[in-house]
This record gives structure tokens, C-alpha cells and sequence, in this order.
């Protein structure tokens, strides 16, 4: 391995499973890549569906025990793996970047963020309440009580490598389930990372388990998991076509499902907004991450009035951006994860152009000085999209801001609303009638009003439509986790 850090422990390359990290049993490895140069930074395990059913047995094992601790137990065992975390942010912040390419002060934000859900569910696991239910008849009580699902598989996607998997395994451990766990291919490090701090955490062997694999292995080793009677919930963050698949051929054992898949989020600014606000709040939701975020505003909407003014304030912006590796002092932009993903992103710029959008920055990938990698695309805004472009339908997942005119609300709307997605929405205005208006209006599970930033562990983060269902974090976070069970006791009298 090339890479360093404080604490050696967390570089990690095997599975871990019942309390053991072990290589694939096939033997087989694959690359792990830095997205800034292409060059291979580790080889972690490439497993098969033996490893993902070995994990599996493990998980079930460990369950009736860790169900049977008392809350406060598990409670105080998340807690001291957030501890942890926090006490390794560098070590983890670096990892991250590394083999993400986010910015290092992202990466640090993202160490925070993801732990923050990590102790927030510690004190959620000692407040999962039942409820006692009147009884129609004096010979009778009734009560409520919630259970653990049993396993949970928790697969994650590569642009957020510790908080994705933070915000599954850590309400999953509350509730007092066991987990199998998979990250993407380009980002098991972090992932890994994250697993072995839980085990110096004192997390008993069983508890939680993880393989990698590559994505050849992919559908073998999640296919394992969906086939699997004893694993009875799978919680994934990804697209919303992998989605569609586990829902599809999760149905033989019907296993609950959390999805949290892709969006294509609206952002509308109104004649009435603070424009300047309007362009800061659009900054941060769209280029955080290289607009690598599921909840990134894909289309943003502007009202005629003042669509001049905002697209030259927000070409200024845009200008400002400095790309470059994410541990290079003052990088904003790091290079997108891997060649799909720039490839996707030169489409959808192509297409957008073809089909009569201005260029009013950027447009193109971008090569040497600090940006000398295969993965870098310049931060572009374009001018004059409509619905006939791919980008307005598809997710572009990168730093590409195309700007839509509108005449007036009716039509913002409508446009906004067109699309299966329904993860997040956005729109400055200072009109509070407006305001309420379309805070019902918008079809998203998550709303900025005159705001870019929504993500918090104390709010229930999820789509709706074909952005999937299941909420991540808050109070409601933990009942993904939950069954609930009705206890019904006659003959009192
Ligand atoms: P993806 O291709 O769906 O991958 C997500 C995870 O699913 C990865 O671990 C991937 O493994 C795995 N996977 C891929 N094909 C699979 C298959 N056939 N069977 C089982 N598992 C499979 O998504 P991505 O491109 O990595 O991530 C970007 C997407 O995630 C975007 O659509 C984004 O909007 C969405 N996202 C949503 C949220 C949210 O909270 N709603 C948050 C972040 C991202 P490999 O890496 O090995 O392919």
C-alpha cells in the first residue's frame, strides 16, 4: 500500500467476517484507484458469493445476543465507535479524499457529518418506544413493542464512502440488528476503515461484517444476499436502476427495503428571491463534492425577469472555482470519480450544446498544471437548456449548472415536477404565500426554501417517486430498522 496515516490499523484490504479479517476465499483482488491520477493507491478482496454467504451466516449468528443486550449496552458501544471516528478524522479525512478526490476540507466535513448520525442513533437506540393501547375490554392489555428486523444488507455507492455507510450501519446497530455491509468498488477503504475502528470499539465478532468486491463481482455477491431467507432487509443508497433490481429480486424472501436513490433535483429562483443568496445556496448544493450528490440541483430554473442578472453573478462564481487534486492547498473541485463518470458528464454537455444551449463557462475536460488527470472536467454553466435535453432527465452527477428560463410560478412548477425523481427541490423567493405554495407543490421528500444545504442527522433525509422510500436519520430513521410487534394479553379479569 502507498498510503500512510497516523493510526496503521485502519488501512485495511481483507473482508471482515465474524470477527476475522480474511482475504476472499477465491483468493482474488482487485485495484483500488486514485481518481486524481489513475494510479493504483491499494488491492482489496474481490469476493464472490461464497464470502457474501460466509458474512451472512456470521451476521445471523451474532444476532439473538446483540438483540438481547440492553439498549443502553449498544448504546454505549456506537458510542464510543463515534468516538473513535472523531479521534481519527485526519487519518479518515485523507483516506476519503484519496480515493474519492473530494477536497480535504470536504472530506474532513464529511468525517463530521457521517458521525454525527453515528451518535445520534446511539441516543436513538435508548428511545425506541412501544406504546400501550386502551383496551376495549377491562380483561384485556394491549401494548406495542418494536423489534429488530434481523440482518440487514447495507450496500452504498462511492460519493460519500463514510457517511453513506455511517447512516445505515448506525441505526441498523441501534435497533439491535446485525449487519452485512458492501461498499462501491472505487471507495472500500473508507468503508473498511470505518469497520475496523467499530471492532476496537468492542463491537462483538458477527455484529457487523463487510466484503469487497469489484464490479464484475457485484451482482454475484449482492445476488447472494437477495436470495438469502436470513437476511430480512436491505437498506441501499445508489441508482435508482440497481434500486429497481434489488426491489425486483428481493421479492422471493420479501425483504424490507430502504432505497435511497437518484435525483434529479429542481432549483428555482423567482424574481422576488435575494439573488445573491439564490447564487451562494446554488454553489453550495450544486459543486459541493464536483456536483457528485444525489441531492445537487440538475436544473435550475430562472425566472425572465432576472435571468440575466443571476447567470452573470453566477458565472462570476463559477469562474472562481479552483480544480485540483483534494489534497492540494485551496482545491474546490477535485477531479470526478472515474472515466463513466466524465464521460457521462461530456454527453450530457454535448447534447445540451447540440440541441441549442449557450456555453457560458467551461464545457470541457481539463488536463495539466495541478489538473494533469485523466478525471478532471472544468466547472461549466450553460445558458438556455430545455426539456428536450438528456441532461434534464437524467442526473448528470457532476459540476454542470444549466440554467431554464420561466414566465411564471405555474410554469416553474410544472416543469420542476416533470421527472420520475423526487429527492430533492429548491427555490429562493420572498414571497411567503409563494413560499407555502410551493412547499406543497414540489414533489421531492426534501425542500431548501432559500436554502442550499439540507442535509442534517436530526432530519429524515429521503425521496419519493422513483427516488425510492425509507428516511435516513431523525426520529423516523430508526423505524426502518424496526418491527413492530403487537402483544395482546385476555383473561385478565
Ligand atoms: P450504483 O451504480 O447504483 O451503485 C451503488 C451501489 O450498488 C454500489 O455499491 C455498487 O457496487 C452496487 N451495485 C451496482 N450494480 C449492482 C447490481 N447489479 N446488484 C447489486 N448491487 C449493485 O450507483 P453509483 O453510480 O455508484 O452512485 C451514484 C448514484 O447514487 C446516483 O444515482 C445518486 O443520485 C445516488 N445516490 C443517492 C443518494 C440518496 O440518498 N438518495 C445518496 C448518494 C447517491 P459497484 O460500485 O461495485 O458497482
Amino acid at each position: 500500500m502507498v498510503l500512510k496515516f497516523n493510526h496503521p490499523g485502519l488501512l485495511r484490504s481483507d473482508n471482515f467476517i465474524g470477527g476475522r479479517w480474511q482475504g476472499s476465499a477465491s483468493g482474488a483482488q482487485y485495484a483500488v484507484c486514485d481518481p486524481a491520477t489513475g494510479d493504483t493507491i491499494a488491492t482489496v478482496a474481490d469476493s464472490t458469493a461464497a464470502d457474501s454467504t460466509a458474512a451472512v451466516a456470521a451476521a445471523h449468528s451474532a444476532f439473538d445476543s446483540w438483540r438481547q443486550q440492553p439498549a443502553p449496552a449498544r448504546a454505549q458501544i456506537i458510542r464510543r465507535w463515534h468516538a473513535l471516528i472523531l479521534e481519527h478524522t485526519e487519518d479518515l479525512a485523507r483516506l476519503i479524499s484519496r480515493e474519492q478526490g473530494k477536497p480535504l476540507a470536504e472530506a474532513r466535513g464529511e468525517v463530521a457529518y457521517g458521525a454525527s448520525y453515528v451518535d445520534w442513533f446511539a441516543a436513538e437506540a435508548v428511545r425506541s418506544y412501544g406504546d400501550i393501547i386502551p383496551a376495549p375490554i377491562a380483561s384485556k392489555k394491549m401494548l406495542v413493542t418494536k423489534e429488530p428486523v434481523g440482518v440487514v444488507a447495507a450496500i452504498t455507492p462511492w460519493n460519500f464512502p463514510l457517511a453513506m455507510i455511517a447512516r445505515k450501519i448506525a441505526p441498523a446497530l441501534a435497533a439491535g440488528c446485525t449487519v452485512v455491509a458492501k461498499p462501491a468498488e472505487d471507495t472500500p477503504l473508507t468503508a473498511l476503515a470505518l469497520v475496523a475502528l467499530a471492532e476496537e470499539a468492542g463491537l462483538p465478532a458477527g455484529v457487523l461484517n463487510i466484503v469487497t468486491s469489484s464490479r464484475e463481482q457485484v451482482a454475484d455477491v449482492v445476488g447472494a444476499w437477495l436470495n438469502d431467507g436470513r437476511v430480512r432487509k436491505i437498506t441501499f443508497t445508489g441508482s435508482t436502476a440497481v434500486g429497481k433490481l434489488l426491489a425486483r429480486d428481493s421479492a422471493a424472501t420479501l425483504k424490507r427495503l430502504s432505497l435511497e436513490l437518484g435525483g434529479n433535483a429542481p432549483f428555482i429562483v423567482f424574481e422576488d428571491a435575494d439573488l445573491d443568496a439564490a447564487v451562494e445556496g446554488l454553489m453550495a448544493a450544486k459543486f459541493r463534492n464536483g456536483g457528485q450528490t444525489c441531492v445537487c440541483p440538475n436544473r435550475v430554473y430562472v425566472q425572465e425577469s432576472v435571468y440575466d442578472a443571476f447567470a452573470e453573478k453566477l458565472v462570476a462564481r463559477v469562474q472562481a472555482l479552483r480544480v485540483g487534486p483534494g489534497d492540494h492547498e485551496g482545491s474546490q473541485i477535485g477531479p470526478m470519480i472515474n472515466a463513466r463518470a466524465v464521460d457521462k458528464i461530456e454527453r450530457h454537455v454535448q447534447d445540451a450544446l447540440a440541441r441549442g444551449a449557450s456555453l457560458l463557462t467551461g464545457g470541457q475536460r481539463l488536463s495539466g498544471g495541478v489538473t494533469n488527470g485523466p478525471n478532471y472536467y472544468a466547472p461549466t454553466v450553460l445558458g438556455d437548456a430545455n426539456h428536450e435535453m438528456e441532461l434534464a432527465r437524467d442526473e448528470t452527477f457532476g459540476p454542470v449548472a444549466p440554467l431554464f428560463r420561466f414566465r411564471d410560478e405555474e410554469e416553474a412548477v410544472n416543469a420542476a415536477n416533470d421527472t420520475p425523481y423526487g429527492l430533492a427541490g429548491y427555490f429562493y423567493s420572498r414571497d411567503v404565500t409563494r413560499i407555502w405554495r410551493l412547499a406543497d407543490r414540489l414533489q421531492t421528500g426534501l425542500v431548501g426554501i432559500n436554502e442550499g444545504a439540507l442535509a442534517a442527522e436530526s432530519a429524515p433525509f429521503g425521496g419519493i417517486k422513483e427516488s425510492g422510500y425509507g428516511r435516513e436519520g431523525s426520529r423516523y430513521g430508526l423505524d426502518d430498522y424496526m418491527a413492530t410487534k403487537y402483544l395482546c394479553q385476555g383473561n385478565l379479569a
